[in-house]
Parts: C-alpha cells; sequence; structure tokens
C-alpha cells in the first residue's frame, strides 16, 4: 500500500516538472481537446495568440486561429490515426495591423494528436526565418534552372521592350512559332490572361536589377497546346545602355537585342514541383491559394506598383448567412458549398489574379493593373453567377450568395499606402457596406465609408 502510494507521489511530481517544463518551454505550447477547448497554455503561446482572439478570450485554439488558418478544424477531423502529426510547421500569416506591428508576423504551428482526446500545439513567431528563406530560394530557384532534367530548350533576344528580335530552329522546335513571331512580346509564350503588359515589363526590370528573373509555369505552343516550362531572362552583356522607362528613343535601338530568353520544357518536372508548390502555397480544402501565397503576391504586385505606377484591384467575396448553411446541413456540407464558390472563383477570374481562401468563408482576389469599373464588374458577374448556382449535397441542394467589397489601389498610390493592409482594410470597409446594405451584392469603397473596426464579424484580424 505504502509503494503504491509512494509511486502515485513520483507519479505526481514528475507529472508537476512535465508541466513546469511546458510552462517555462522557449516556445509556445498549447494543450487542446479534440474540439479546439483549450486546456494548458504557456505564456508565450497566450503572447502569441492573444492578438488573434476577439475578445480577448482564450478559450479555443480553433477559435482563435479561425480567421487566420481555417483548415484546422477540418484537418484535425480527417486525420486518419487515433495519434501522430496533423501538420508540421504550418505557416500562418498574420497582418502587420494586427499587432499594430511595422511588418507582417508569421506564425509557425505543429499539431499533434496525442491520443483520441489531446491535440498539443507548439508555436513559434518564424518571421525572421521566413524573409530570409524567401531570399534563398530565390537563389535556388536559379540553382534548380541549372540542375533540372529539361525536354528542350529555345533561345531567342528580346528587344528592351520585349520582343522577340529574331527566330531561329529552337524557336519553331520547342513552340511551334514560325518566323512571324519576330516582333511580338515574348508574352505569345504564355496562355492568354497569365501575363498583363506590366508584368511583361517587371520582368526586364527584375533581369536588369538581379541579374536574372526566372519564372515556371504553363507555356503555349502557336497550335495552342501547353506545355510546363520555365522562362528566363537575362541582360545581354554587351548591349547598349539605355533606360527602360524612357520610351522615346530612335527606332534602331529600340529594336536591338537587349536580353536573352531562354524558354524551357520542363514537363517531366512538373508533377515534382507542383506537389511542392501545393503543399506550401494552396488551402488544403479548396485548392485555392492559401493566405501564405496571397500576402506574397501581393507584396511582389505592390512592389512592382510602387517602382511602376499601375492601378491594382482587391475584391473581398464574403459567404452570406454562412452559420445558418453550416447550422441547417451540417459543416460537412458547408465544406461542398465552399468548394462550389472556389470553383466559381476560378472560373471567372483570369490566370493572372490571385484567387485566395484568406478565412473561413472568405475569399480574395488580386487583380493587377485593372480599375475599379473592371473589378466591380467581375465581381458583379462573380455574384450572380453564384446566386444561380445550386450545390447538391445528400439529396439536398443548396442555395447560397455571397457579397463582395472592391477596393482599388490607384495608379501612384502603392509607394505612399502602408501596403496590402491598407486595402484589404477598404475592400473590408466596402464588404460590410455590401452585407448592410441586404448581402448577395457588391459595393466599392469611397471615402466616406464608415470605418467598422470594432465590428466583430469585420475585426481586422477576419479576412
Ligand atoms: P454574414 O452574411 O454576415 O457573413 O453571415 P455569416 O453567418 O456568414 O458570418 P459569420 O462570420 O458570423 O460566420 C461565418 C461562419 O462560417 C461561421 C463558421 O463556423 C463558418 N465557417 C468558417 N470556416 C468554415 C469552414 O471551413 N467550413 C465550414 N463549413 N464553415 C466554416
Ligand atoms: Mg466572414
Ligand atoms: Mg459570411
Amino acid at each position: 500500500m505504502i509503494a503504491a502510494d509512494e509511486s502515485l507521489e513520483t507519479l505526481r511530481a514528475e507529472h508537476e516538472a512535465l508541466i513546469q517544463f511546458l510552462y517555462l518551454a522557449p516556445v509556445g505550447l498549447v494543450q487542446a481537446g479534440m474540439d479546439g477547448e483549450i486546456v494548458m497554455i504557456n505564456p508565450i503561446s497566450a503572447q502569441l495568440l492573444m492578438p488573434l482572439s476577439p475578445d480577448g478570450n482564450l478559450t479555443n485554439l480553433f477559435a482563435a486561429l479561425e480567421d487566420v488558418a481555417p483548415d484546422l478544424r477540418l484537418q484535425c477531423r480527417q486525420y486518419p490515426s487515433n495519434h501522430g502529426m496533423v501538420f508540421e510547421g504550418l505557416h500562418i500569416h498574420l497582418r502587420a495591423s494586427d499587432q499594430g506591428r511595422a511588418t507582417p508576423q508569421i506564425l509557425s504551428l505543429t499539431l499533434l494528436k496525442l491520443d483520441d482526446t489531446r491535440l498539443m500545439a507548439v508555436i513559434k513567431d518564424v518571421t525572421a526565418e521566413v524573409r530570409r528563406e524567401r531570399q534563398l530560394r530565390q537563389s535556388d530557384a536559379w540553382l534548380n534552372a541549372i540542375l533540372t532534367r529539361i525536354s528542350d530548350y529555345a533561345l531567342a533576344a528580346l528587344d528592351r521592350h520585349g520582343r522577340l528580335c529574331d527566330w531561329n530552329d529552337s524557336i519553331a522546335r520547342v513552340t511551334g512559332f514560325g518566323e512571324h513571331v519576330v516582333g511580338s512580346p515574348y508574352s505569345v509564350f504564355y496562355p492568354q490572361d497569365a501575363m498583363t503588359p506590366e508584368h511583361l515589363l517587371d520582368r526586364l526590370r527584375e533581369a536588369d536589377h538581379n541579374g536574372w528573373s526566372m519564372d515556371e509555369g504553363l507555356r503555349l505552343r502557336a497550335d495552342g497546346s501547353q506545355f510546363w516550362g520555365s522562362a528566363l531572362i537575362a541582360p545581354l552583356p554587351d548591349r547598349e545602355a539605355f533606360d527602360l522607362d524612357d520610351r522615346d528613343v530612335d527606332h534602331d535601338r529600340d529594336c536591338a537585342p537587349a536580353y536573352c530568353l531562354i524558354l524551357r520544357d520542363i514537363s517531366d518536372k512538373r508533377a515534382a514541383s507542383e506537389k511542392r508548390r501545393q503543399a506550401a502555397f494552396c488551402d488544403h480544402l479548396t485548392s485555392l491559394a492559401n493566405r501564405r501565397a496571397f500576402f506574397e503576391a501581393a507584396d511582389l504586385e505592390l512592389d512592382r506598383a510602387a517602382h511602376t505606377p499601375r492601378q491594382l484591384a482587391l475584391v473581398v467575396f464574403d459567404a452570406d448567412h454562412f452559420k445558418h448553411i453550416n447550422d441547417r446541413h451540417g459543416h460537412p456540407a458547408g465544406d461542398r458549398v465552399l468548394c462550389d464558390l472556389a470553383n466559381a472563383l476560378r472560373d471567372t477570374f483570369r490566370a493572372v489574379d490571385t484567387v485566395a481562401r484568406i478565412g473561413g468563408e472568405e475569399f480574395a482576389v488580386l487583380l493587377p493593373s485593372t480599375g475599379l469599373a473592371q473589378a466591380l464588374a467581375i465581381a458583379e458577374r462573380l455574384c450572380v453567377a453564384v446566386s444561380t448556382r445550386l450545390v447538391a449535397v445528400d439529396g439536398a441542394e443548396i442555395a447560397y450568395t455571397v457579397s463582395a467589397g472592391v477596393a482599388v489601389l490607384a495608379a501612384g498610390a502603392a509607394g505612399a499606402s502602408n501596403g496590402i493592409d491598407a486595402l484589404i482594410k477598404r475592400a473590408d470597409q466596402a464588404l460590410y457596406a455590401a452585407k448592410t446594405g441586404g448581402r448577395n451584392r457588391v459595393a466599392a469603397w469611397t471615402p466616406d465609408l464608415p470605418n467598422h473596426e470594432n465590428t466583430p464579424q469585420r475585426s481586422r484580424h477576419a479576412g
């Protein structure tokens, strides 16, 4: 009896020590039930998660993270084993404004299922690491370009405007284009909608600045078929000096070769590189871009717009009365509706637009080189299309609607504004106007729209 008491005492002491260790651990640790209810939270986690909690009431891990990582509940539910790693090092992008910080913070979240009833979350602030990693990725892409197995490549010279200067057999071999392609911009090798005229020049500028510029994705052949390729652009070392922004020059020098373009067919590599990209940049439920992909694309577009003024439109969509849909048909049916909405978005927008799921039932679309009228029209089209769709789930047909808010960054305003946050805030204000105006509609941001900072539904950490 005494022995049993002693071992119980030892066990209790060990448990105490373990709790003490967890509490003082240099990373954030949260223990929660399968429904996300928090059982234990250490000070670092509390510090990291508190700003996300709408009412400062940190009681549920999923609820605290719902707007920035809407997938968690689903992934836990779908995890097939009764213990193990649900995911490791998931990056969660917060907003600069969430915490009044100058730069957006990025958290890394690892979620372990301890058994049928307990979850353990490990949370770290990885903002600085991610920034370094982004720089490293650039050089990785370069190295990869050298090392990948290629099926074929075409070599072409481009003038300072990105137009093909001449033609050779390799261009015909890889793309099927004949000599008439001379004088066309190199975007002829890209599927329609995959590149804007501004992007075309951005690549040249980036090549000037970094020594090279590379992208990977679908490319177009003359017969309309597509292949997976990479396009590397590098400035020619012996070209005449020119200023890319100055187009008023004599015609001869205008057409002189200024860059070389190496277009490579890397179809063999597509599966592997797509899989890597999917894992990091795709939303688990809808396969749209996730928040991470959205904010990376937004950073890039704003950088570009700050350098070369252009318009940039943002549309945020939010499913109407989604709580009712879940309540009436169940959460899995709600998920099906979200997938249907994702498909409608995919069908409506261009390849050059970034279509992302940035919250539970909230989506954002970034439209490069797009003005207000055009963005409103396309958002309107999406809303109308959605309102006529029915989602068939278990014999029921679910009708649903969405509301949208549109905001535009005027040409020349990118440098002056404080980044994507300001644009999102405006689109959010417009969305709020669409909601209060009756839902199933689109509203544009105007300066007289009320600032609704404290409205819970559209609180700043909500998408
Ligand atoms: P409103 O028209 O004002 O937007 O009403 P709403 O009910 O859509 O708005 P609210 O923001 O109050 O509720 C959003 C709901 O979306 C609540 C939440 O449970 C649900 N939701 C969030 N993420 C998911 C998800 O991944 N799947 C499902 N099925 N539902 C989700
Ligand atoms: Mg919402
Ligand atoms: Mg909603």
